[in-house]
């Protein structure tokens, strides 16, 4: 097989990020802390609309470092997502903390409301409210927040938004990220924008922020011999990182508009064949379509996910099941659940049929025709023998 491989989703470095890059080595501010740092957490901050940011070593320092804020403990329950990646969740059992995991609405793939509300009637009747919510947005779109927000607010716990896939999506005009006491990026290399391996907190509450940076730094007490009181964490984004994420966030409204284009092609050439569906653009907002993901409906096709993605992966084309729910994954097998309906799993269905194909905002045209040329061959040889039959 010589075909080159086509990656679920490349780092895409632009122009200015090498220049960055030499000024942190010219200066030699190679060291974790400096300026690249101070100017990537103002920048973020106002591409998205808060007061401030946090710039860490990755998202999941960044969740974690979040639900401490919220005051998130040993004992504690807090609701999560379940359609996601683990990364949501790990970091609830850091602090020995017990997550309870919420279904997605079939609209938008994301957190179901009904369920929410369900979930926090029977917190409320135990009298075990949780601590926090983490609101994950799957696949780069936002999910419906107010009704969220409303029903986080009706029993005064703390949203904390995962949104690592949906860095440049908006929610009714607003970055989607800004809605909750606390929002989450990630710059992982697979992610909208990368700094090799980051994440940030961004938040209008400058205190709590200043709180998470003292953590990430092992809680130095403002003293020159080495004085803690607190727990700390080797958490801080690295100058260097830095340097690159300030050249990332020039170009992050050409990431967002290359891998909708991507989603484009792949909805031109595919959305009239019968049982695929594509993930929904919710009307309340912008996706990122992060990654394009798609249903196929066994029954209507003749064949499944399992059967596209081996089909992919014999022509070197990498692409992945939609994520496995948190509440199927033998790590949380002892966590509640609640379904969007009594007896209707959505991340179960999605799960089972859903698949993400190659969207780099770096893809070129003519690997997308090869992974289009992938489906279209598997759809005419199934349809050929159903027609031999
Ligand atoms: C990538 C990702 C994370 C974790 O980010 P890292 O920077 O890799 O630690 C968390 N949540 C979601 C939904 C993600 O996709």
């Amino acid at each position: 097989m010589n075909a080159k491989r086509i990656y679920l989703s490349n780092p895409h470095i632009g122009h200015l990020e090498q220049e960055y890059v030499a000024e942190a080595f010219a200066t030699n501010w190679i060291a974790p802390l400096g300026p690249h740092v101070d100017a990537f957490e103002r920048e973020l901050a106002q591409a998205v609309g808060t007061a401030g940011a946090v710039a860490l070593s990755s998202g999941t320092a960044a969740i974690h470092l979040a639900l401490r804020l919220a005051g998130v403990g040993r004992g504690d329950t807090v609701f999560c997502s379940t359609l996601t990646f683990v990364a949501s969740a790990n970091p609830i059992l850091y602090e020995g903390a017990v997550p309870v995991f919420i279904d997605s609405e079939p609209d938008s793939w994301n957190m179901s409301p009904a369920a929410l509300q369900r979930a926090f009637i029977d917190a409320e009747l135990q009298g075990r409210l949780p601590k926090a919510v983490v609101v994950v947005h799957l696949y780069g779109q936002s999910a419906d927040m107010a009704p969220i927000l409303e029903l986080c607010g009706l029993y005064g716990v703390p949203v904390i938004e995962d949104a690592a896939e949906s860095l440049g999506a908006t929610y009714r005009q607003r970055s989607s990220g800004t809605f909750g006491r606390f929002g989450v990026y990630s710059f992982n290399g697979n992610k909208m924008i990368t700094t090799s391996g980051g994440g940030a907190i961004v938040s209008d509450d400058l205190e709590a922020l200043d709180k998470a940076r003292f953590w990430s730094t092992q809680s130095r007490e403002p003293v020159p011999h080495y004085e803690h009181t607190q727990i700390g964490f080797n958490y801080r984004m690295s100058n260097v990182a830095a340097a690159i994420g300030r050249g990332q966030l020039r170009v992050l409204e050409e990431r967002v508009e290359s891998r909708r284009r991507v989603y484009d092609r792949y909805f031109r050439a595919l959305s009239r064949l019968d049982g695929i569906a594509f993930m929904p653009e919710a009307p309340y907002g912008r996706s990122t379509r992060w990654l394009t993901a798609l249903t196929v409906d066994a029954e209507r096709t003749g064949w499944n996910r399992s059967r596209l993605l081996e089909e992919l992966a014999g022509r070197n084309i990498e692409a992945r099941p939609v994520w496995k729910p948190m509440h199927l994954q033998p790590l949380f097998q002892s966590c509640s659940y609640y379904p969007h309906e009594q007896h209707r799993s959505v991340s179960d269905e999605l799960f089972g049929s859903g698949i993400c194909l190659p969207s780099g905002s770096d893809l070129q045209e003519e690997d997308q025709n090869r992974v289009i040329d992938a489906i279209m061959t598997l759809v005419s040889s199934v349809a050929g023998k159903r027609v031999l039959q």
